[in-house]
């Protein structure tokens, strides 16, 4: 592994509580590797691979029957503050669960 220092430029540095610390210069910043790999499998994409993240508005892109109940979301539906709960029906909005790839951000 050789990580340079943004600061000095020199490869003399050791790994903290999640930081990189040089050894030269002081200079702390963050390991960030493992992180991003872990939050791309969380990632959520709407029907346009557009990543989707709580709070976005969304619009629904075709009729959806809601599991459990006799309410169809109509094509259109503009849906604001999602919230992403991860598994198959990734999304709730408006109370409902709903797949991610049945949506549009907006
Ligand atoms: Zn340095």
């Amino acid at each position: 592994m050789s990580v340079v220092c943004p600061q000095c430029s020199l490869e003399e540095n050791h790994i903290q509580n999640g930081n990189y610390i040089c050894d030269v210069c002081g200079y702390e910043w963050p390991a960030e590797h493992a992180d991003s790999e872990e939050s791309q499998e969380d990632v959520v994409r709407d029907a346009n691979g557009i990543i989707l993240a709580n709070g976005d508005t969304v619009v629904v892109i075709k009729d959806l029957k809601v599991k459990g109940s006799s309410t169809t979301l109509k094509v259109g539906t503009k849906i604001k503050n999602i919230r992403l709960r991860g598994g198959d029906h990734a999304v709730e909005a408006g109370g409902y669960m709903l797949k991610a790839e049945f949506l549009r951000k907006v």
